[in-house]
């Protein structure tokens, strides 16, 4: 599921294990809030979990209630997005490519996925520059 980080509650030090606890709505849709906590271990494009950040997006694949897999899609902004998202390694290709970009119809800073690129959240072409 998609979900839209609302409040970061906790991030677990030495005593709590090394989780992240949020408080996340389903994405797009809205509805109730819940509380989901992440192992460090299964943040797979996070550089740190304490960079986690209210307004960013997250794609969670649950094993039973544990989150086993966590990927950060998008941000509220540029900054949000490049300070925490660890961006997959740049091959070299003949032309410059988007790592990410403000998607016009989620609104958000968007890793870009694919090629052409489109939006990591909903799938949208980048706009081209
Ligand atoms: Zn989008």
């Amino acid at each position: 599921m998609r979900v839209v980080i609302r409040e970061v509650l906790n991030v677990g030090g030495f005593f709590a294990g090394e989780t992240v606890t949020l408080a996340a709505q389903p994405w797009p849709d809205g509805g109730p809030e819940q509380t989901v906590t992440i192992d460090d271990a299964a943040l797979t494009n996070v550089i740190a979990r304490h960079l986690l950040a209210p307004g960013m997006i997250l794609e969670l694949q649950f094993a039973g209630d544990r989150v086993e897999q966590a990927t950060l899609l998008g941000a509220p902004d540029y900054a949000g997005l490049r300070t925490a998202w660890r961006q997959p390694p740049i091959l070299p290709t003949p032309t410059p490519r988007v790592l990410s970009f403000r998607c016009p119809a989620c609104k958000v800073w968007a890793a870009a996925t694919g090629d052409p690129p489109v939006c990591a959240v909903c799938g949208a072409a980048a706009p081209h520059s």
